[in-house]
């Protein structure tokens, strides 16, 4: 992570414990953490913001259709775990339906089990943001692992400019994202993580109606929208969801826009991103 604030620097350390405490509380890897005791007993009492987690990831599942789901951590494990032969999913346990809450209580269904992975840095981001808003510092902008977000004017009075990698060269970017202001800029991509099985590469994300790795005609999306969360689900579940169910459901709403970036090395972008994209060539979604 990268984080930068200009104005009450002391919160920096604020800041960076904040995200060090959610890692080590959401992380369904870590045996110590939340989410990993609750997916060895399926049930348990979490804190506040564990279930603030678990509630906005519901929300977003809803609103995706499912596309985003948070209960995908069953097929992580079996694509992980695959050494020679990619597995025959199992989608029994998938379904955000087999998550329920009762005050600070979790309960999940026979073998569901839950992985933030896809929302998780965003609701940090987010997290962080309300936090430095609190304390009224002038401006800042964070980076955890590919989710950009900033708060308030940049202080020299340029602009913010975000790059979006490029999915076939991630060291470098392929166009540039201008704007004033608070915003979030995640990107989902496939070129990111993916698995190695008997020698062919299959990438993270996942669809959860098939469990196989989402394949179709985008390499990269790039949400861009006030709220970090929304923006690290919605570039999951748009992923997943392809170029023309992601249109469809960008024109369904008003409250985000998108930079996809086509496996052919072409760019798309929704018309309010359009606005803000330099230093290269894209085709305009319209309403
Ligand atoms: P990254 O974490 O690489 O920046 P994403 O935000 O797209 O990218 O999150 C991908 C991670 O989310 C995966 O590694 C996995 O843990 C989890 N995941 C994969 N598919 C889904 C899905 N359809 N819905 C929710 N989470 C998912
Ligand atoms: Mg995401």
């Amino acid at each position: 992570m990268t984080v930068r604030i200009w104005g009450e620097t002391e919160r920096l350390n604020e800041v960076t414990q904040l995200i060090r405490t959610l890692d080590a509380t959401l992380s369904a890897e870590l045996e110590t953490s939340d989410i990993y005791a609750i997916n060895q007993n399926k049930n348990g009492i979490v804190s506040d913001l564990t279930i603030e987690l678990i509630n906005k990831a519901l929300y977003y599942s809803a609103e995706t259709d499912g596309a985003f789901d948070p209960t995908i951590y069953p097929l992580v494990c079996q694509w992980r775990s695959a050494a020679d032969t990619p597995p025959t999913p199992n989608l029994e346990p998938i379904g955000y339906q087999n998550i329920s809450i009762s005050g600070d209580e979790i309960t999940l269904k026979s073998e569901s089990a839950l992985d933030f992975g896809g929302i998780g840095k965003g609701f940090a981001a987010q997290k962080s943001v309300e936090l430095l808003k609190e304390s009224e510092v002038e401006a800042a902008i964070l980076s955890l692992g590919g989710n950009v977000q900033t708060l308030g004017a940049k202080p020299d009075g340029s602009k913010w400019a975000i790059g979006i990698a490029d999915p076939s060269a991630p060291n470098e970017h392929i166009a540039v994202v201008e704007f004033e202001g608070s915003m979030a800029l995640v990107t989902s991509g496939s070129y990111q993580r993916y698995y190695e099985i008997g020698g062919e590469k299959y990438h993270h994300i996942l669809n959860p109606k098939t469990g196989y790795p989402a394949e179709n005609e985008l390499a990269s999306v790039t949400i861009l929208t006030q709220n970090g969360t929304m923006a690290d689900a919605f570039s999951t579940a748009l992923f997943v969801m392809g170029l023309e169910k992601a249109s469809e459901f960008w024109r369904s709403r008003n409250d985000f826009d998108a930079v996809f970036i086509l496996k052919d090395g072409s760019i798309m972008a929704t018309d309010g991103a359009a606005l803000l994209l330099k230093e290269c060539e894209f085709t305009v979604i319209e309403r």
